[in-house]
């Protein structure tokens, strides 16, 4: 059974389109689900209501076994994560991490020994007696976690938690919010617009846009087998590639880019069978192409360098084709010179195809 369940739901602030549309998602105890897309494509709103702060137009919100609608946010069981950290300056550690506990009447006897066992769990054990100035940006973060922890909700909402931090910092944290929640396995939805974040943190990730789900999958899957090509130019960095090619209409079975032919193999020839006479888009991701003398058995493309920008231990080279722009990774310091040209390859396994119209895989 999930521990937090959405099932159809939709926020609507006006007329117009929704600003969450009929969005379903199961999230299982102890996994880390990233929600992520673009501005503006709702997944704030559906962490809002997710913890209550936001009502829901329609469909159903559940945590554990309760559905949660017309729960107040303080009884449902959820504890959310902010940006700021929001610690009480003039409190301990130990009393920013009692504090929830005791507003709530909660025993002390019984807020000691949470707070000590949320501090154990985090290794906070020696700051208890600190203020939050004399503690590092990642010990703040644990504070700020464990005063969720000390609540022992069922599900932790993170809302952007590192987007005003600066790069350095924000990967150490990212480190550091991984580390905890292997080390609690606690239920973990987060909010964010950094797909590398999305990425790292994820046991799997839903992939937003304009209020719908796109995608929900692992890391792996999203990045080799992407619904569609949102979802593909989304994730990675540099984007993967997508270049429009016709599909022969007759004879051997082949792409067509201007002049240029390239063969299909059997199986690709077979998915591609539909779209004969048509165009098609053909996604390749950038470290899936290289430089050859000859084609061989592999998707080719010849290809003009329009820029080349050295990164140190890569080049990223950008090309004209008759495709369209292309990105490649070069790694070490052989590359070609602006105006070279070269034929671009990349094994056919490597390969995504998307309809034209539609822009969704064609599987
Ligand atoms: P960002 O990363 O910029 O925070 P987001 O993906 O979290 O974006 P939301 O904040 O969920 O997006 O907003 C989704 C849509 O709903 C946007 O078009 C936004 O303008 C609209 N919206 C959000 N809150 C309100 C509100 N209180 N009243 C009216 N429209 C709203």
């Amino acid at each position: 059974m999930p521990q937090l369940e959405l099932d159809q739901v939709t926020k609507s602030f006006g007329p117009g389109a929704p600003a969450v549309d009929r969005l379903s998602l199961r999230v299982a105890d102890g996994e880390f689900l990233v929600m992520v897309g673009p501005s503006g494509c709702g997944k704030s709103t559906a962490l809002r209501m997710i913890a209550g702060l936001e009502e829901v137009t329609s469909g159903t919100i559940r945590i554990g076994e309760r559905v949660v609608n017309e729960v107040p946010p303080r009884d449902r069981d959820i504890a959310m994560v902010f940006q700021n950290y929001a610690l009480y300056p003039h409190l301990t550690v130990f009393e920013n991490l009692a504090f929830g506990l005791r507003r709530r009447k909660v025993p002390e006897a019984e807020v000691t020994r949470r707070v000590r066992e949320t501090a154990a769990t985090l290794g906070l054990e020696r700051y208890l007696d600190r203020r939050p100035r004399a503690l590092s940006g990642g010990e703040r973060q644990r504070v700020a976690l464990g005063r969720a922890m000390v609540r022992e909700p069922l599900v932790f909402l993170f809302d952007e938690p590192l987007s005003n931090l600066d790069a350095r910092l924000r990967v150490q944290m990212r480190g550091e919010i991984k580390r905890l929640h292997q080390r609690v396995r606690a239920t973990m939805v987060y909010v964010t617009h950094d797909q590398v974040e999305a990425m790292t943190l994820g046991d799997r990730i839903a992939v937003l846009k304009s209020g719908v789900l796109q995608q929900v999958a692992d890391p792996f899957t999203l990045y080799r087998e992407p619904v569609n090509t949102f979802v593909a130019g989304f994730i990675g960095s540099p984007p993967i590639n997508l270049v429009t090619g016709s599909v022969s209409a007759d004879g051997e079975p082949a792409l067509l880019f201007d002049g240029h032919r390239v063969r299909l193999s059997d199986p690709i020839a077979a998915r591609l069978a539909s779209q004969r006479g048509g165009n098609v888009i053909v996604g390749v991701r950038p470290e899936d192409l290289s430089i050859a003398s000859a084609a061989g058995d592999m998707f080719s493309l010849p290809a003009v360098v329009d820029v080349c920008e050295p990164l140190g231990n890569e080049t990223l080279v950008y090309w004209k084709t008759a495709g369209g722009p292309v990105v490649s990774r070069q790694p070490g310091l052989d590359v070609p010179r602006m105006g070279d040209r070269a034929m671009l390859v990349a094994p056919f396994t490597a390969l995504r195809f998307f309809d034209l119209a539609t822009e969704g895989a064609i599987p």
